[in-house]
């Protein structure tokens, strides 16, 4: 008998039909003989929309209670989906994340997994039930209260119940077929990869590509869990994202598996810093400590009559303000001349583990970009990946042509089945 975890995303049961639909793959899936334990999201829209109340309502939420409103999303789902399960004539519990052993760090609203000790759910299996978990949610051992694991956090919770309980597959059903060239929604001739290495999928997911969450990736990688990313809506056959130790020398890969782009991120410009020994650590200290995510960065050469020099990098919108505030309370001290704030950014970053073998793939992509008329601001490379930041109101338009100067586009156009991209 094969345990398998399946993950259904917020669009996958964003109200009472799609709940029984995918009741009955679930039962379809216990009925060949699996074992069954599903990690489930919170309705369509809902966590967004309980975001919105808890802003109504407070300008700066509690953290705490924040964790108490995001994680009842998930509750609704996971009790809902159970009772579609029974009412097809099978046994089905439902858990919520501390009921299923999801143990996490303190952090509200951006927890990690500490341990997972799934006694119940081992328990309701052997029983011969269908385990339904609430994703996205955990508990803290010390605190003794309800963390959440960040926005996307369902699919860690699905990874992490697969590494745990030594499932044979981790399947992540969504709205799209699977894991394409780059957003479908915004490339509507992405092309589907049957198959991405664990590597890629992590720049791409930290790159703005949310088909998977990057922590889940990451939790996959280090626990050795395949992943399968497919459609609840069909049965094709979906994304495999393997990990390349598991994989070396199998096949050649192609040189990009894909581009994506984020808008979630501002720039900062320190103007006019000394350029002089120990300023760009005092400058990240103080940045550190404000436990801001910081992305590219960039050191221009300074003007020689000035010995002066200017430092932007890049953070999410949501740490702008915090980082900004900080700065500026120790400018004396670190003696630059101003701040610029700008978060009119859009970042592309086109990936791929081909790009280690092959030379040309940046002056490829800077030209298609010029050839497009669209100017690029900053610039940052690893060795799979190249990004650039652009105005936002160009990425869209960036991520199209150099989509087609890397020859991805595909034959079809590709089917969003459901969900509101928010
Ligand atoms: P779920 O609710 O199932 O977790 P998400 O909305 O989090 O689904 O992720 C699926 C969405 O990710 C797709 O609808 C698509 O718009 C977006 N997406 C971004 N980049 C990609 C990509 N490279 N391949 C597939 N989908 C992508
Ligand atoms: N419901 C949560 C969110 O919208 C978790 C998830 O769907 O993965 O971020
Ligand atoms: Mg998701």
């Amino acid at each position: 008998m094969s345990l398998i975890v399946q993950k259904y995303g917020g669009s996958s049961v964003a109200d009472a039909e799609s709940i029984k639909r995918v009741a009955k793959r679930i039962v379809e899936t216990r009925k060949a003989g699996n074992e069954v334990v599903v990690a489930v999201s919170a309705m369509g829209d809902t966590t967004d929309e309980l975001l919105d109340l808890a802003h109504e309502v407070a300008p700066i939420p509690a953290p705490r209670e924040m964790d108490m409103l995001l994680s009842a999303g998930e509750r609704i789902s996971m009790a809902l989906l159970a009772m579609a399960i029974e009412s097809l004539g099978h046994d089905a519990r439902s858990f919520t994340g501390s009921q299923a052993g999801m143990i996490t760090d303190a952090r509200h609203g951006a927890a990690r997994i500490v341990d997972v000790t799934p006694v119940r759910l081992r328990e309701a299996l052997d029983e011969g039930a269908i385990v339904i978990v609430a994703g996205f949610q955990g508990f803290n051992r010390d605190t003794k209260d309800i963390t959440t694991l960040g926005r996307g956090g369902s699919d860690t919770t699905a990874v992490a119940l697969a590494a745990a309980l030594n499932a044979d597959v981790c399947e992540i059903y969504t709205d799209v077929d699977g894991i394409f060239s780059a957003d479908p929604r915004i490339v509507p001739n992405a092309h589907k990869l049957d198959r991405i290495s664990s590597e890629e999928m992590l720049e791409l997911a930290a790159n703005g590509a949310k088909v998977l969450y990057i922590r889940a990736v990451e939790y996959a990688r280090r626990h050795g869990v395949t992943l399968h990313v497919r459609s609840s809506f069909n049965n094709n056959e979906g994304t495999i994202v393997y990990n390349e130790t598991e994989n070396e020398g199998a096949m050649e890969e192609p040189m990009i598996a894909g581009v994506a782009t984020d808008l979630s991120e501002a720039k900062i410009t320190v103007v006019g810093v000394p350029d002089i020994p120990g300023k760009a650590a005092q400058i990240f200290t103080i940045v550190a400590k404000t436990g801001a995510n910081i992305d590219m960065i960039v050191q221009n050469v300074s003007a020689a009559s000035t010995g002066l020099t200017d430092i932007s990098f890049t953070l999410p919108k949501s740490e702008g303000q915090l980082v900004l505030t900080s700065l500026r309370a120790e400018q004396e001290e670190t003696g630059f001349k101003a701040l610029q704030y700008d978060d009119q950014i859009g970042k592309l970053a086109l990936v791929g583990a081909g790009m280690r073998t092959n030379a040309g793939v940046s002056a490829k992509l800077f030209t298609a970009l010029f050839e497009a008329g669209i100017n690029i601001e900053m610039i940052s490379t690893s060795e799979i990946r190249i990004s650039v930041v652009t105005r936002a109101d160009t990425i869209n338009d960036a991520l199209r042509v150099v989509h087609t100067a890397f020859g991805l586009d595909g034959d079809t156009e590709a089917v969003v089945h459901a969900g509101t991209g928010r």
